[in-house]
């Protein structure tokens, strides 16, 4: 019952480009680094993950794999 009432709520943040924590702009996230070309990953200032798509040209929560890709990339320096 409460995920059906949240879900869309978030959704909405995240057309906006806002964080679905603190409605922070992500715009203006701290880059963490390229998962791919298309992909980038940003970390909002409440340590929130989320991609940001550029075919989508959309953002969207990070997942559990894409959060442990990107910190495995840090810890070997591939990041730029
Ligand atoms: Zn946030």
């Amino acid at each position: 019952m409460f995920k059906k009432i949240v879900r869309p709520f978030q959704n909405v943040l995240l057309e906006r480009e806002l964080c679905v924590g603190c409605t922070a702009p992500l715009a203006k996230a701290k880059k963490l680094g390229n998962l791919s070309d298309n992909r980038v990953m940003v970390e909002c200032k409440c340590k929130r993950r989320y991609v940001y798509e550029k075919e989508l040209v959309a953002f969207k929560r990070a997942t559990f794999a894409e959060e442990q890709q990107i910190l495995s990339m840090i810890a070997k320096g591939e990041v730029s």
